[in-house]
């Protein structure tokens, strides 16, 4: 079709018009309206995280020139994908494809928090110590490289239209920014505003230490998944102000926020299959890193609450504790095995 040409040819300025206009309108919301104090300044953050998503946007363009769309332009040529064998009607195929493949995100969400070694890349998201607008973009490379080869694969067996992928992307990154800011929202809106897309109220509870809290909210665009399958936490149990924002066990700087500790986070530490709790030595051995250093304001999310269980520790690393490589809890998810969103 003439627009998906038009598309095709126009995708990168449009993706990046998107991107970078969502940036700024949502950091312009945080500074106006923040909904916590951050614990680590906005500097170190910015660089850091964005520093991860420039680097992410690079590797990406050099693994993948032809990205999604290019696969979908070649499956169209092709005929492949389950909507190409289907009569349905255009604009309902590209609805068809936009809810499908959020769909596919949400399940990717949910199993790499419930795979060890998967976990172990997508801790990095986690792992941040506040929550703001550049949370949303920051993944493991490795993670966002698996992440786009199920989207490829995903493309190839549903056969979406170009113009419903690049929808897709583009409103997948504008949500993710949305729903990571720090912003306030009037309580009555975020109550009208989750029936149909995920609120940043309802996605900081997905970032608690807290196992339970941790292990919900799976969603990143469309909050009906998380509704659905049972998933679904309306609110933290410590309130939006008191929650502790991260990962109980990686707390150290150097590990949470600097990029290059960001990147070896995944190499380090231990991996249970159980998810068992580290000890509490191993616990107390990354904690004091976490109010060193001069940018690093006192706060609330500055202070993990105390680590569960005890016993033997598991080998330590500068600011990690081996066993907090799983966010086990009663809620835990069965294992299997995928990789969650790309926001780049
Ligand atoms: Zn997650
Ligand atoms: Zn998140």
């Amino acid at each position: 079709m003439e627009f998906d040409h038009w598309i095709m040819g126009h995708e990168v300025p449009i993706r990046l018009g998107c991107f970078f206009g969502v940036l700024v309108a949502v950091a312009l919301w945080e500074l106006l309206a923040p909904r916590r104090r951050l614990t680590v300044s906005k500097t170190v953050r910015w660089v850091n995280n964005l520093g991860l998503v420039f680097f992410n946007s690079f590797l990406l363009r050099l693994l993948f020139p032809a990205a999604a769309v290019g696969v979908a332009a070649f499956a169209a040529q092709r005929g492949w994908g389950v909507l190409h064998y289907t009569p349905v009607p255009y604009v309902l195929a590209v609805v068809l494809s936009v809810v499908a493949m959020d769909f596919i995100i949400y399940l990717q969400h949910v199993l790499v928090h419930a795979v060890p070694a998967l976990w172990r890349l997508h801790r990095l998201h986690h792992a941040d110590p506040d929550y703001d607008v550049t949370t949303g973009a920051r993944f493991h490379p490795i993670e966002i490289v698996l992440s786009m080869l199920i989207k490829f694969a995903t493309i190839v067996v549903l056969g979406p239209p170009v113009v419903a992928v690049v929808i897709f992307e583009v409103v997948l990154n504008a949500t993710a920014m949305f729903n990571h800011g720090n912003i306030r929202l009037p309580q009555a809106l975020d109550r009208w505003l989750r029936l149909v897309v995920v609120t940043p109220d309802m996605h900081r509870v997905h970032h608690s230490v807290e196992d339970d809290e941790a292990n919900s909210n799976f969603g990143f665009n469309l909050p009906w998944w998380d509704r659905l399958f049972g998933t679904y936490k309306a609110q933290p149990g410590a309130g939006h102000q008191a929650m502790t924002i991260g990962i109980r066990d990686v707390r150290a700087p150097r590990m949470a926020s600097d990029i290059d500790g960001m990147l070896i986070l995944p190499f380090l530490g231990r991996v249970t299959p159980t998810g068992a709790r580290p000890g509490n030595g191993a616990a107390r051995a990354a904690a004091p890193s976490a109010s060193r250093g001069s940018r690093h304001r006192a706060g609330p999310a500055a202070c993990p609450s105390a680590p569960t269980g005890s016993g033997r520790s598991p080998p330590t690393y500068p600011g990690l504790s081996g066993a907090g490589t799983s966010p086990a809890g009663p809620t835990r998810l069965p294992a299997a095995s995928a990789v969650a969103m790309t926001a780049s």
